[in-house]
């Protein structure tokens, strides 16, 4: 008898025929003689909805009040589940997140998950009751509900799974998998059979939002093995687990891309120590996050720097580092909303070279200019036009032969 966690996401559980779905699922999976838990998503779009709502009240709800309205999605999931499963003829139980707890910190927003404590569900288990909990939800110290983030389902999964010691973490999405890039922009790609923990974590960083980055380090750090799958049909999905020989043959695994940033310039900034600090100090102490940056050489003393914020962030950024330009006497401030970063990634990169040309050369091939670059040891991102997003992202795809049978291989 195996322990699971199966987690379902917004689109699996978005009418009442698509959780009578996911109950024949969870149901068959207990008869083969399974002890079951049930993470459940809200229903696809009601997040979305809920999110609206708070801003139509103001465009800055407090933060705690938030977290008590988005996380009742998931609330009526669980409910409708269990009455699912027991109507037909299934022990199944809905625990909310301060019932079993889980706990969290107290970042509303985006909560991190300080425990979870099994005992209650652990009896429940014994007795033979299927347990349904809501994803996304947390409780606090003080008892206040909180939330981990959009997407955070994937990580109440992984924590749950991590707390039991469960045989295995199902995340169950409208893919089978992961895939080699967004199979909504390259129909050709193909599906991972399996990824590294470090390769999955910087493609869920660089823009796949198929896992959130959050669920990766948690399983990661507590070694749970992660199967992304499908509701909609049996195919065996995706492994995320430990690297493994197999995985550095792969020269890159997968192309991702992100339009969620912006750019922005800061002109003739007197090269010398301490401007940096000042620039990016004021921004950090606003809570913006800062994601690459270049430094030009520097001329007669002077140098631009050019750095992307969150799209989300932009105005804001601008009109702090406008603030700050003045002060450290650069000469202009340029901003750039239209950018997109597209990205490899593999652990192969590790012991290939060249695979950083071929990814300029191909990018250049079609006439697209790189404005700006940054590299780890297992991923490589270039800044371009977002118009050319989608272009990029298939050339890219194609160039390190990922369509198809087709995934590049150094022969061992
Ligand atoms: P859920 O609601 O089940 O949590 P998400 O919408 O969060 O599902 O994640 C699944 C989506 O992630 C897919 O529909 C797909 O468009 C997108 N996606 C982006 N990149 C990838 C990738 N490399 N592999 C698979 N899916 C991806
Ligand atoms: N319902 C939440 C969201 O839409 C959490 C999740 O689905 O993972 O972000
Ligand atoms: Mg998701």
């Amino acid at each position: 008898m195996a322990l699971v966690v199966q987690k379902y996401g917004g689109t699996s559980v978005g009418s009442i025929e698509r959780i009578q779905n996911v109950a024949r699922r969870v149901a068959k999976a207990y008869d083969e003689g399974n002890d079951i838990v049930v993470v459940l998503s809200a229903m696809s779009g009601e997040t979305n909805k809920l999110v609206a709502l708070a801003n139509e009240i103001c465009e800055f709800p407090s933060e705690r009040e938030y977290d008590v309205l988005v996380s009742t999605g998931e609330q009526v999931t669980i409910a409708l589940l269990s009455m699912c499963l027991q109507s037909m003829g299934y022990k199944a139980k809905s625990y909310t997140a301060a019932q079993i707890p889980i706990r969290t910190d107290s970042a509303h927003t985006r909560a991190r998950i300080s425990s979870i404590d099994d005992q209650r569900v652990r009896e429940d288990l014994r007795n033979g009751t299927i347990i349904v909990v809501p994803g996304f939800q947390g409780v606090d110290p003080e008892g206040n509900l909180t939330t981990l983030g959009r997407g955070g389902s994937d990580t109440s999964a992984v924590a749950v799974a991590a707390a039991l010691k469960a045989d295995v973490c199902e995340i169950f999405t409208d893919v089978d998998g992961v895939y080699t890039t967004d199979p909504r922009i390259v129909p050709e790609a193909s599906k991972i059979e399996k990824i590294s923990y470090d390769e999955m974590l910087e493609m869920a960083s660089l823009g796949a939002k198929v896992l959130q980055i959050r669920s990766v380090e948690f399983a990661k750090k507590y070694g749970v093995v992660i199967h992304v799958r499908s509701s909609f049909n049996d195919n065996p999905g995706t492994l995320v687990m430990k690297e493994d020989p197999e995985m550095e043959a792969v020269l890159v695994a997968g192309v991702t891309y992100n339009k969620d940033e912006a750019k922005i310039s800061v002109m003739r900034v007197p090269d010398k120590p301490g401007i940096a600090a000042q620039l990016f100090t004021s921004l950090s102490q606003s809570n913006v996050t800062v994601d690459m940056i270049i430094q030009n050489v520097s001329h007669d003393g002077f140098t631009d720097m050019t750095f992307t914020v969150p799209h989300g962030d932009y105005k804001k950024a601008m009109k702090i580092v406008e603030g700050t330009a003045t002060g450290i006497g650069a000469s202009e401030v340029k901003g750039d909303e239209h950018i997109a970063k597209v990205s490899i990634v593999g652990v192969g990169m590790r012991s290939h070279s060249g695979v950083a040309s071929q990814m300029f050369a191909c990018l250049a091939q079609e006439g697209i200019n790189v404005h700006m670059i940054s590299t780890s040891e297992i991923k490589i991102s270039c800044i371009i036009d977002s118009k050319y997003t989608e272009l990029a992202v298939r050339v890219l795809h194609e160039s390190f032969g990922l369509s198809g049978e087709d995934v590049q291989q150094e022969t061992l």
